[in-house]
């Protein structure tokens, strides 16, 4: 450890490289750890560049309407980062996640915010300076540390689902859910919480018929939840029942999921639900292992906030934005929209402390 930091942040989704956008501009020189290239990384969904680069298009982004964005995209990012990018022929279609995270990361380092592919493993929020360690580049002293850490959607952790992730397989119905392969056909969500229902209440704006796989033999969604998936005419629910495997096209990655083999846990017998999708529905788990309860969270392990609209946590000094504070919207431009709030944040309470 030498010099004390002002500012770092801790994770390279949306909220990540907004804050570093903002803290940039604003001579907070910030250093950023996207994140470690390893294997349990990976399969977790925490690899760098968030989740946005486990998917495909992002048709809700504002400022990124459909076109042909290939000559834009080669002449913003790096050449040497271009290889992020899925084969898409003609962008004439939206931006796809990892574009649209490299744009990002690109806006970031060109105000000269300064990056690092590593993880941090444990902190030390006792007393100013705040400490970071990381997996593998010693230890950092800094005033001021931004969580964007997000969140990563439980899977079942089937090999068939993996297989198919981004091909029939998500884990987001808000933002897959009107792509073209979906539409007017029938799907499967897996859970039977609010989350669940509401996922699946969603799809059936755009699916034909949409089967609500219930391990039990009723819903865990509230009441009012519950009367909402009864009374919609095109959810059926299937209880007693588990994935047993996904099954599909995985050659031609156009067609993807065909259908889902279903388990009656009742009665062991299998049977196939035939579907376009299968959308997981049973919680996230927010990255804040390295914090080792440092940091005050709500029940459900989501970083609280301690004042409304402030991205204030119970540590000075400790900002959090994005997925790992929020597990309501989830969405790319209210993590953007956070990470600008917590850089704000960090930059005043480096001035009421007399460091800026
Ligand atoms: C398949 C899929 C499709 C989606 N599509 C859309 C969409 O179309 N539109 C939309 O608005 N939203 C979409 N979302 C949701 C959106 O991706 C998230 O809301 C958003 O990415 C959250 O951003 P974030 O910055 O909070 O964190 P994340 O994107 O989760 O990024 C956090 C990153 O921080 C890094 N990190 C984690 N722990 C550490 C650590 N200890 N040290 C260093 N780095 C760490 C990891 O690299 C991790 O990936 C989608 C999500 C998924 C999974």
């Amino acid at each position: 450890m030498s010099n004390i930091e002002n500012c770092i942040i801790i994770g390279s989704g949306p909220a990540g490289w907004s804050a570093a956008i903002y803290a940039a501009r604003a001579n907070l020189r910030p250093l950023l750890f996207e994140g470690a290239m390893t294997e349990e990384n990976r399969v977790m969904g925490r690899f760098p560049m968030g989740q946005l680069a486990q998917t495909t298009e992002v048709e809700n982004y504002a400022g990124f309407p459909s076109g042909k964005l290939k000559e834009f995209l080669s002449s913003a990012i790096d050449p040497s980062r271009q290889y992020m990018f899925p084969p898409v022929e003609e962008h004439a279609h939206a931006v796809t996640g990892p574009e649209l995270m490299e744009l990002m990361r690109q806006q970031a380092t060109n105000f000269g915010t300064r990056v690092i592919t590593d993880d941090v493993v444990s902190v030390d929020f006792s007393k100013q300076p705040l400490v970071l360690n990381t997996s593998e580049n010693g230890s950092y002293e800094t005033r001021t540390v931004i969580i964007a850490t997000g969140a990563s959607a439980n899977y079942l952790g089937l090999p068939s689902e993996e297989k198919f992730r981004n091909r029939g397989v998500s884990a987001c119905a808000v933002c897959d859910g009107a792509l073209p392969r979906f539409r007017n056909k029938s799907l499967v969500v897996v859970g039977g919480g609010d989350s669940a229902v509401e996922e699946a209440s969603y799809l059936t704006k755009y699916a034909s018929k949409v089967y609500l796989l219930l391990r039990r033999g009723e819903m865990r969604a509230s009441k009012i939840m519950q009367e909402r998936a009864l009374s919609n005419p095109k959810i059926e629910l299937v209880k007693f029942s588990v994935v047993d495997e996904v099954l599909g096209d995985d050659v031609d990655p156009r067609v993807g999921v065909t259908g889902v083999r279903i388990k009656n846990l009742q009665t062991n017998d299998t049977s196939v639900l035939e579907a376009t999708g299968m959308f997981l529905a049973i919680g996230h788990t927010p990255n804040t292992k390295f914090l080792g309860g440092q940091v005050e969270t709500h029940e459900n392990g989501y970083v609280a906030w301690k004042q409304p609209y402030r991205t204030i946590t119970s540590v000075p000094g400790v900002f959090a934005a994005g997925d790992v504070a929020d597990d309501y919207y989830r969405q790319a431009i209210t993590s953007s929209g956070t990470g600008c709030m917590a850089a704000l944040d960090a930059e005043r309470f480096l001035a009421s402390a007399g460091f800026h």
